[in-house]
């Protein structure tokens, strides 16, 4: 998977392209609208993330080119907090999805599987004992029945599913779970925990412990 991200705030590049990298996405960065529209003419791409507000060409701009172009290529497009009339503008001229910033890596990576994906094969499910949580549509349920999870504690919830068995630490979370500019202290994660075990109660499904290090899902037939 090759992506490309037209994203001209430095930190929030620097940060898609560490976690996307990290989620084994090939990812070209570019920083000015000109740059994006010179790239998408010079290779294929499975995927353009593109913020709105760019230097030399707006992000519309580009993505009416690449409209222009009869490119079935999946746009997600990066918006800011309050431009509703913008991410009006960007779906209009043919974006597939839309983010507002701030938002946490999990949703993004969520919205990248699931546009990258498109055409290409089926949503993932991860079937864990009475546990299914469906990557795509970010749901979960035990034994059928959906489970009533807030963002976050969905998040932490595929974190633990795609590491199950494993340690994963605090800090790995706190990423996870994190946006930019978002501060997020372990007492919190321990909160989060909290709630998701309780919710996970009745199925078999342990969280456990791992005193100052972490925490681990442990399979509900103990194997
Ligand atoms: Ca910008």
């Amino acid at each position: 998977m090759h992506i490309l991200l037209a994203e001209d705030d430095r930190i929030i590049a620097d940060g898609l392209l560490r976690a996307l990298r990290k989620s084994g996405y090939a990812v070209d960065h570019v920083s000015s609208g000109s740059d994006a529209d010179a790239a998408l003419l010079s290779q294929p791409f499975d995927l353009l993330i593109l913020d709105l507000g760019l230097p030399r060409l707006n992000g519309i701009e580009v993505l009416r080119r690449l409209r222009a172009r009869k490119s079935p290529l999946p746009v997600l497009i990066l918006t800011a907090q309050d431009g509703l009339e913008e991410r009006v503008r960007g779906l209009d001229a043919g974006a597939d999805d839309y983010l507002t910033k701030p938002f946490a890596l999990p949703e993004l990576e969520a919205r990248v599987r699931a546009l990258t994906r498109r055409g290409t094969g089926n949503p993932t499910r991860i079937e864990f004992g009475p546990l299914t949580y469906d990557q795509a549509e970010r749901s979960a349920r035990l034994d059928g029945q959906p489970v009533d999870l807030s963002a976050r504690e969905l998040a932490l919830l595929e974190i633990l599913l795609l590491r199950a068995g494993r340690l994963v630490g605090k800090d790995q979370l706190v990423d996870h779970l994190c946006g930019w500019g978002e501060e997020l202290s372990t007492n919190a994660i321990e909160v989060y925990v909290h709630r998701l075990r309780r919710k996970l109660e009745d199925s078999g499904v342990r969280i456990n412990t791992v005193r100052g290090l972490g925490y681990c899902l442990d399979r509900p037939d103990g194997a």
